[in-house]
């Protein structure tokens, strides 16, 4: 599932559209300290459905659409767009080429968008929860975060463990479907009183 491209614009420094490539191979950024590099990673992380202001390095999540410059006005909306080669079916989709993006208005608006088409941040995150690639995986790891897993408690690595291993998706449905069966258990109780009342 290799990452083909990024598209971003008005996110962060981001005022003029950029869009990076990811050849086969390596690649690489490079730049002075304040340039952005940090920025692209967030970006990443953002689409990928980031809720967390914080850990974006803000207050509000709207601090990520461009704020101006001494040449550039504010700019009203962010947008960041990730492609990826889907020829070999490891995401849940029939297609090829997966688009996926999220849009965010000054007003607080967000928008996301898988191929074109509006979806949930639940559909991006299924989509890619046990692919290696969720906003918490680890083919982003910013700035501190190294630290943090070695820092861990064991609970907190287990996660990382599972995550990484690929039961995360596992998880989440046993804990839906448990859901489901306590409510289920629920409902037969009251019929159970109901009937009992009635004979
Ligand atoms: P370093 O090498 O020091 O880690 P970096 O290349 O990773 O730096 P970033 O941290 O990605 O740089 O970028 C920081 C720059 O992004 C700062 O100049 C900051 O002013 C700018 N920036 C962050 N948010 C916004 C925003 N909403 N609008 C405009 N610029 C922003």
């Amino acid at each position: 599932m290799p990452l083909k491209s990024l598209t971003i614009n008005g996110f962060k420094s981001f005022a003029d559209k950029t869009k990076i490539d990811f050849t086969s191979g390596i690649t690489g950024i490079v730049g002075p300290n304040g340039s952005g590099k940090s920025n692209i990673t967030e970006a990443i992380r953002w689409v990928m459905g980031e809720q967390s202001a914080k850990s974006l390095r803000g207050d509000k999540m709207v601090d990520v659409i461009f704020a101006g410059s001494a040449t550039r006005a504010q700019m009203n909306h962010a947008e960041v767009t990730l492609e990826f080669d889907n020829s070999n079916g490891e995401l849940k989709s029939d297609q090829t080429n997966i688009t996926i993006q999220r849009k965010l208005f000054r007003n607080g608006d967000t928008e996301f968008s898988i191929n074109n088409k509006a979806c949930r941040l639940r559909d991006i995150t299924e989509m890619f929860m046990d692919s290696g690639m969720g906003k918490q995986s680890f083919s982003t790891i910013s700035q501190g975060r190294v630290e943090e897993i070695f820092n861990s408690k064991p609970v907190e690595r287990r996660s990382i463990i599972e995550e990484s291993a690929g039961i995360a998706l596992f998880k989440q449905k046993k804990t839906q479907a448990e859901n489901r069966l306590s409510e289920t258990t629920d409902n037969l109780h009251r019929v159970s009183d109901i009937v009992s009342e009635l004979s």
